[in-house]
């Protein structure tokens, strides 16, 4: 071959190498665990998040934004940026309001042609939905409860949907254990129950990813938009005497949340010891499919829970 000919093909295989990276996953799934304090999952009846965390990468000291709130810190997980750039400071669905004015993982995702679905359990992740990003927008609520869905729908949704569209970029939200902390309290029965429902959806969703024979080629990503803490229940005024759960401040017990890093890549038996904050959740994401930052995104890959930072097959 002539000299000329090898310098070409020698520069678009450093090209490709530098400015197209290969996804290092097809299938990223972002599981959400409301109210999911580490103390909380530690503490209850979920076998597969413990062993997902103990096969895959881990720590149990990653942060959420504050105030650690379920709209505003799921906003920072799935748009890269902190509260004071996506400005969504409220925490019902307001669609006067319209939706994020930030980019979204799913709208950047799209950019790059990538198939993107939402199974929640809460009417306000409207809010993150940006028109032509979500590919399906699934909120498997019943017609007595029209606005929220309990995880056994929510993990039964996502199985019918991974079977057919087999999304690249799939986020799903779990609220039955900020519900039943909120009632009861955040270390109650209840919420340890809520937090065994969660952990046998998760079972339901993993075995339809390996159904649907994507297994081998997708991450899971297991975390929590905030924690919660115990505060007297007031009525006219005055406490009840009973306890309940709330969050949205900077105490430790509200803004600590789980990271798990579980599938394609990952570095096996890991803790992560770098700080993992919200935000990086989204960056991550993009990260394993391939997608580019963008320069305004505050978060970055948590790339020491991966077994390379290299593209897989490189
Ligand atoms: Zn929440
Ligand atoms: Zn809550």
């Amino acid at each position: 071959m002539k000299p000329l000919l090898l310098a070409v093909q020698a520069f678009l295989c450093f090209a490709l190498t530098v400015f197209a990276a290969p996804p290092r996953a097809g299938h990223v799934f972002i599981v959400s665990f409301d109210q999911g304090a580490p103390a909380g999952i530690q503490k209850a009846a979920m076998p597969v998040f413990k062993a997902m965390a103990a096969e895959g990468a881990h720590t149990w000291h990653a942060y959420t934004i504050v105030p650690s709130l379920t709209l505003p810190s799921h906003t920072s997980m799935l748009t890269g940026v902190g509260i004071q750039k996506h400005q969504i400071l409220w925490n019902d669905y307001q669609p006067a309001k319209g939706p994020v004015s930030v980019p979204t993982i799913f709208s950047l995702a799209k950019e790059h042609g990538l198939t993107t679905a939402m199974i929640v359990s809460k009417e306000k992740f409207k809010t993150l939905v940006l028109p032509g990003s979500v590919d399906a927008f699934v909120l498997p609520s019943t017609p007595e409860a029209p606005t929220v869905a309990n995880a056994r729908a929510v993990g039964d949704a996502f199985a019918a949907q991974v079977g057919k569209l087999k999304p690249n970029l799939c986020f799903i939200h779990f609220g039955d254990p900020d519900a039943a902390g909120h009632k009861y309290g955040v270390d109650s029965p209840e919420k340890m129950q809520a937090l065994a429902d969660c952990d046998a959806a998760l079972k339901t969703m993993r075995d339809a990813v390996q159904a649907a024979g994507i297994g081998a080629d997708s991450v899971f990503i297991l975390t929590a938009d905030h924690g919660g803490h115990d505060v007297p229940e007031m009525k006219d005024g005055r406490p009840t005497g009973k306890m309940v759960g709330a969050h949205g401040s900077p105490a430790t017990e509200d803004v600590e949340i789980p990271w798990v890093a579980w599938g394609k890549g990952v570095r096996p038996h890991a803790e992560i010891t770098a700080p993992v904050v919200i935000y990086d959740t989204a960056a991550t994401a993009l990260w394993l499919l391939g997608v580019d930052l963008p320069e305004s995104f505050w978060g970055r890959p948590a790339v020491s829970a991966f077994e390379s930072a290299a593209p897989v097959g490189k």
